[in-house]
């Protein structure tokens, strides 16, 4: 995934609406608690982009849910919108809020020490019990 992508979409309500134009990183699925109580949901599905190519009109609320990550959602209708790390300069976008929903797809499950127990995962997808590990270099 390298080339420059412009992607669209918003929150439930249609009160924000963002624009991402730079190159999506990478596509996960992460299913930690963290991330289920944020979507409410079984997991996050997100594509990951940095965060300076990210335009949003709105009224989006940012909560630091934990040190350094702050996470982005409307403030009118409470759509999870978005994962933002600074040290990193990444911002996550849900996959839920895409216009285009099918646009992208996971290429890993993360976190499924965490996973809920009826959801069986059978997409021959990669699945990590933590995080994926950073390669020395790439910190
Ligand atoms: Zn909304
Ligand atoms: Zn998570």
């Amino acid at each position: 995934m390298n080339k420059q992508t412009r992607i669209t979409g918003g929150c439930l309500c249609g009160a924000c609406r963002y624009t991402s134009g730079g190159t999506p990183l990478n596509v996960r699925a992460c299913h930690c608690r963290r991330c289920q109580k944020t979507t409410g949901s079984a997991f996050y599905a997100r594509v990951m982009v940095p965060f300076d190519g990210l335009q949003v009109d709105g009224p989006v609320s940012w909560y630091e849910a934990e040190s350094g990550l702050r996470r982005g959602f409307c403030s009118q209708c409470g759509s999870t919108l978005f994962s933002a790390r600074a040290s990193a300069g990444t911002v996550g976008i849900a996959l839920g809020s895409l216009d285009e929903p099918n646009e992208f797809e996971p290429t890993e499950h993360i976190w499924t020490s965490c996973k809920q127990a009826w959801l069986s995962i059978d997409d021959g997808r990669p699945q990590y019990d933590e995080g994926i590990p950073l390669p020395v270099t790439a910190r």
